[in-house]
């Protein structure tokens, strides 16, 4: 289903369901004495651990996501580290679709806590009205600590930014052609999801110096400014135009292999897995035309251990290189940290690599990549020799120059390789 389209939408119609502080609060809902303390949830609640979600608690006694456990044990010594249950979070996901779906039948969730609902073509009913109930059913029927904000616009983009904006009014805002500029007049680019540093500066270097300046550049200006169709999208985006709207029956992907204790004898044939399992990865998003938020890769080892981890991207991802490279860079800077010997290494047993939280990749929504579709093409034409001859050793020079390119990127790779990954997940 892809409900996009160039025609410019007059209604409030579409509707942006953003739970708050979502794995932080499925911890307060199931535990009763963590309510109303300050609850960092973390993948493993070592020293060392990665906060990824905070309760509301937490973020007013400042602490951000991302933040390692021991610093953030200083800034809030009483802070309650929790370890993640993705499958308590997926059940209430699930449920909460479900909610939804009794209103509407046009949901589209985007994340494991944000869903969209088009009300565009259920013209009898108010979508305030709607919001109000779902806000009082998710309650009511899913978790009484379970909040969200709604908001309501004339498209996808716009209805996310008013659930943001309106988190600190009762979690309600709707953006209309009438208010829109009300709105958009105190913000800052970065304000904008999908607003990043780098593109701030190219704006206002342009002379678009706020959201409302960029709402009215027209699109030329910005495809110019965006060198490219992405300009075009920022323009509809802001003019009532939809094109964030696009789902998919997959919520992730995973590639795993087992090791045999003779194959992994072998450092060259661990890495080449691994590369590998990417490429399987790669190809099936190409395949399907979306690129991932989030990768997740796991190793095993002979001594029962293993090595977890998860991350998410500012930039969605598509093509093999860009994970391995993401994988390798965590493991890396790990490594420096802790002083330990590598996470690649004779003793692996199993590796597997997971992609999930996809994007389109018929319009990209957040990424500031200007290459993108050139490399996309490069990586399509890769895939369809493969299809076409199933050559062997096609596969291998092919793979073997991106091995190559691969080995540069990580011997250069340094700490400030990382600013584009972003740790919250
Ligand atoms: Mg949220």
């Amino acid at each position: 289903m892809n409900q996009n389209s160039v025609a410019v939408k007059k209604d409030s119609r579409v509707l942006f369901v953003d739970m708050n502080s979502f794995f932080a609060r499925c911890e307060q809902q199931v535990n009763y004495w963590l309510r109303g303390r300050p609850v960092g949830v973390c993948v493993y609640t070592g020293k060392y651990g990665c906060v990824i979600s905070l309760s509301t608690e937490a973020k007013e006694r400042g602490l951000k996501a991302g933040m390692r456990l021991n610093d953030a044990m200083l800034v809030c010594p009483d802070l309650v580290p929790v370890e993640s249950n993705p499958a308590r979070y997926r059940g209430y996901h699930t449920k909460i679709i479900n909610v939804l779906k009794e209103h509407c039948m046009d949901v589209v969730p985007k994340s494991i806590d944000e869903a969209i609902i088009n009300l565009t073509h259920h013209e009898n009913t108010d979508p305030l009205t709607i919001a109000k109930k779902i806000k009082r059913e998710i309650l009511e029927r899913v978790g009484d600590w379970l909040t969200c904000s709604v908001g309501i616009a004339p498209n996808a983009f716009l209805a996310k930014l008013a659930s943001v904006r309106g988190k600190k009014q009762d979690g309600l805002l709707m953006i209309t052609h009438d208010n829109i500029d009300d709105i958009l007049r105190p913000l800052r680019l970065g304000d904008l999801p999908g607003i990043g540093g780098n593109m701030s500066y190219r704006l206002e270097r342009a002379g678009v110096m706020t959201p409302l300046d960029m709402r009215y550049a027209g699109p030329q200006k910005l495809k110019a400014i965006f060198k490219g169709i992405e300009g075009v999208f920022w323009h509809y985006r802001l003019n009532f135009i939809e094109t964030n709207i696009v789902s998919h029956e997959y919520r992730g992907m995973q590639a795993m292999r087992q090791i045999s204790a003779e194959k992994r004898k072998s450092m060259e044939y661990i890495d080449q897995l691994f590369m590998t399992l990417c490429l399987t990865l790669e190809k099936r998003m190409v395949k399907h035309k979306f690129r991932c938020k989030a990768v997740g890769f796991t190793a095993r080892y002979e001594d029962g251990t293993r090595w977890d981890d998860a991350f998410a991207l500012t930039t969605p991802i598509q093509d093999a290189i860009s994970l391995m490279r993401g994988i390798r860079l965590r493991t890396e800077k790990f490594m420096d940290m802790m002083n330990c010997g590598p996470i690649f290494n004779n003793d692996i047993t199993q590796m597997r690599v997971s992609v999930t939280n996809f994007v389109n990749a018929d319009n990209m929504l957040y990424s500031l990549f200007e290459d993108m579709d050139q490399k996309e093409t490069a990586f399509k034409t890769m895939h369809a020799i493969k299809d076409k001859f199933g050559s062997d050793k096609l596969i291998r020079a092919v793979e073997m120059t991106d091995g190559q390119v691969i080995k540069d990127v990580i011997g250069f790779g340094s700490v400030k390789d990382l600013s584009e990954l972003d740790y919250k997940a």
